[in-house]
């Protein structure tokens, strides 16, 4: 379509007017990110524009990268398009990418959430012409309950793991999950322990100032006899296999949006499953198109039939646009299309 400020390539989200790509899947000249989940930062671009506080996960991640950075709400000229940054709430230095063309404007969400964790910069809404959504979790059976909640929830289970001589395992992605589940626990609990790629990103966030709690790295020395009474955070990869046997006997849990589904519980075949998402439930999903005010929504990944139907049912001009985000790590680890409604 024709003067649209963006379009939808096989490549990626592109700007005609900038000669830009935002989160683009295959190699592209000029690349801008919304933050570092490997489905949306990847590999091979020739330029990288991200916040400032997105770009020591970025290098952590991709390498000696050439990557221009930008603070939270400056406007950046890119060719003839006015470009801006803006917080998503979804895993520290997170961005929605705000895009002006000629008065028009129109936003690309990335990954969001509306609840603010604490430690992401919180979510705030755009007014704009056209929004680009994700919906990963765009049925109304996604509801997430306050994080308060969730925190005493997995309080209570570790202290119940430690009086009956187990390891607390709790599986979660190593960037976002991870911190903000750190950052909801309690270090006078008992000793707090990370898997080595969960250290590696917390020692990054750290070094740029996250308010991170002293953990420690999950090293070959590190065992249930040196640590008891530990909660050991893990990467999904690490949940399976022999690398658990030293700090048995355990307790494993998974805390993901993906827990509400009874299926995926119990395919993960873990004792647990704690609620709770980096990405907006059906209710924040609403808010926060609700708030941009935008006549023109496309959506990109997660429940996109039922969300663009419900969508058009209230009035908005609803599309779903294919790519590529949701297919690795970060929440949507399990694809919506292979699970059972719930
Ligand atoms: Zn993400
Ligand atoms: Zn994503």
């Amino acid at each position: 379509m024709t003067g649209d400020v963006l379009t939808f390539t096989d490549k990626g989200i592109y700007c005609p007017s900038g000669d830009f790509y935002i989160d683009p899947w295959r190699p592209v000249p000029r690349a801008l990110i919304t933050h570092g989940h490997a489905d949306h930062a990847r590999a091979g671009h020739g330029s990288y524009l991200a916040t400032d506080l997105a770009a020591p996960v970025l290098k952590f991640r991709l390498g000696n990268i050439p990557l221009q950075t930008v603070p939270y709400g400056q406007t950046v000229m890119v060719g003839s398009a006015a470009v801006s940054f803006h917080p998503a709430g979804h895993v520290p230095g997170s961005a929605q990418i705000r895009v002006e063309v000629g008065g028009e404007v129109w936003v690309v969400s990335g990954d969001y959430k509306t609840e603010d964790d604490g430690l992401s910069t919180a979510f705030v809404p755009l007014p704009c012409h056209a929004f680009i959504s994700e919906c990963t979790f765009g049925l109304p059976v996604f509801r997430w309950a306050q994080q308060t909640e969730i925190a005493a929830e997995i309080s209570d289970w570790w202290k119940g793991c430690a009086a009956q001589g187990r390891t607390a395992v709790l599986g979660c992605y190593s960037l976002g999950k991870a911190q903000r589940l750190l950052s909801m626990l309690d270090p006078c609990q008992g000793p707090i322990l990370c898997h080595a790629a969960i250290e590696g990103t917390n020692d990054v966030l750290r070094g740029q100032g996250l308010p991170l709690h002293q953990t420690t790295r999950a090293t070959a020395e590190v065992s249930a006899k040196t640590h008891p009474g530990a909660l050991l955070l893990a990467p999904p990869s690490a949940m399976a296999g022999t690398w658990l046997r030293r700090f048995g006997p355990v307790s494993t849990a998974f805390a993901s949006g993906w827990m509400a589904l009874r299926g995926v519980r119990r395919r993960r075949a873990a004792d647990r499953g704690f609620i709770i998402s980096d990405h907006a439930d059906w209710s924040g999903l609403n808010t926060a198109i609700d708030a941009t005010g935008a006549e023109r929504v496309f959506v990109t990944h997660g429940y996109t039939d039922v969300f663009s139907r419900w969508l058009t049912s209230r009035g908005i001009d609803a599309q779903i646009v294919p790519t590529q985000f949701g297919e690795i790590e970060d929440d949507t680890q399990t694809p919506p299309q292979n699970e059972p409604s719930a």
